[in-house]
């Protein structure tokens, strides 16, 4: 009997401590985000793919088509083409395509881009159905336009509307 009552009493004591803490909480901000809805800020130095950035002068891309990321490139997973324009100094770039599906994040494409002109993104929203949705137009990506990919196929946000 008295095994008994003391289980009892056992029992009633960790069901309010289990409350307690359940009350407690539910008075403190909430701090879980509602992924994939809402997203966190990701740490500065995580590694995304690569992106081209924009000179904040021009506003245009800073890259001068020297190709050198592509020969860096271990995985072969850049495409850079660029041509000569009538009163432009240098080449203009015509494409940069980055090819997601061979990349190893190494960097070096990153530390051999004298002007910076490259960068990671901070973009971890990534699923997609094919493979070809995880090759990116990143001149495109640069001029805002939309982007060729919409890797977010159950409506959740797109890679570009993710990173507003
Ligand atoms: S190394 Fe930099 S500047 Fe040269 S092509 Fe690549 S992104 Fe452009
Ligand atoms: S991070 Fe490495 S593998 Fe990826 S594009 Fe750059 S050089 Fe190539």
């Amino acid at each position: 009997m008295i095994d008994y009552l003391k289980e009892v009493i056992s029992g009633t004591w960790s069901l309010f401590v289990g409350l307690g803490i359940t009350i407690r909480y539910f008075f403190q901000p909430v701090v879980t985000v509602q992924y994939p809805y809402q997203t966190l800020p990701m740490a500065p130095r995580f590694r995304g793919h690569i992106e081209l950035v924009k000179d904040e002068e021009t506003g245009e891309t800073r890259c001068i088509v020297c190709g050198m990321c592509q020969k860096a490139c271990p995985s072969h997973c850049i495409t850079v083409n660029g041509e000569k324009r009538e009163g432009v100094q240098g080449k203009v770039l015509t494409e940069y395509t980055l090819d997601f599906t061979r990349c190893s994040l190494c960097g070096l494409c990153v530390e051999s881009c004298t002007p910076k002109a490259i960068t990671f993104s901070k973009d971890y929203n990534l699923a997609g159905l094919s493979k070809e949705a995880y090759i990116f137009d990143l001149k495109a990506e640069l001029s805002s336009l939309p982007a060729q990919t919409k890797l977010m196929p159950f409506g959740c946000k797109n890679r570009l509307e993710a990173k507003n």
